[in-house]
């Protein structure tokens, strides 16, 4: 039996993304030429396209402008990330390195359904050791909305492993556990990002966990009753 693990980034795997955040401001600057930052939204569980147009949106810039200059944007983004990435360091949240390496010793597939561009997510992975262990995802740079991130990650697996009979997906906001039901997938919520308990059970996810570092609750709703 194929058991595919996707997981979202930020709030789930890792904390603290100072370098993406500055990056955006920069890109903002730069490319639109306007003072803005991602804080002036709601952007939790949004894809890196989706924030920088809603933001923009926000501040009156016209779609038509948002759409021509995206693509500039989106390598300023890129660009501006790799170099702060250097200064501002990223925190694994508690349990994850054990998490994802006990289930690459169960023969769990894994793989990411971020928002992030695909080079900022393994960009963050990698400073912590811990993009080894994703061979595939959708990321922010394939869609610009989550469920559909959700189903490219489950198709490049089905052309990779052949089938998958079990798919979840753990992230930390609304956002991902709605992507994960219109993907007909299995959702886990983790409390680790900025919403509580109390908020993703509105949501109804499958399985909740107020973090990762629990690692045999988690190996248990994965593997089933062993
Ligand atoms: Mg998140």
């Amino acid at each position: 039996m194929v058991i595919l693990a996707l997981f979202d980034i930020d709030g789930t795997l890792l904390r603290n993304n100072k370098a993406h955040v500055d990056a955006f401001e920069v890109a903002f600057k730069e490319v639109y030429g306007v003072d803005a930052n991602v804080f002036m939204i709601e952007c939790s569980g949004m894809t890196d396209q989706l924030i920088i147009a809603e933001v923009l949106k926000k501040i009156g810039v016209s779609e038509e402008v948002i759409k021509a200059k995206m693509p500039t944007c989106l390598e300023v983004l890129a660009e501006t990330f790799a170099r702060l990435i250097k200064v501002h360091h990223v925190t694994v949240l508690g349990g994850v390195p054990e998490l994802l390496s006990t289930l690459k010793s169960s023969g769990v597939k894994m793989g990411l359904v971020t928002g992030n561009l695909e080079v900022i997510a393994f960009g963050k992975l990698s400073t912590v050791g811990l993009d080894k262990y994703f061979e595939l995802g959708g990321f922010g740079s394939d869609a610009v909305q989550r469920v559909e991130m959700l189903r490219i990650a489950i198709a490049m697996a089905k052309k990779k492993y052949g089938t998958v009979d079990k798919v979840f997906l753990v992230g930390d906001t609304p956002r991902d556990i709605a992507a994960g039901k219109d993907g007909g997938v299995i959702t886990v919520a983790v409390c680790t990002g900025r919403f509580s308990e109390e908020m993703l059970k509105l949501n109804t996810p499958d399985f909740l966990f107020p973090n990762l570092a629990d690692t045999k609750a988690v190996m248990k709703v994965l593997l089933g009753p062993q």
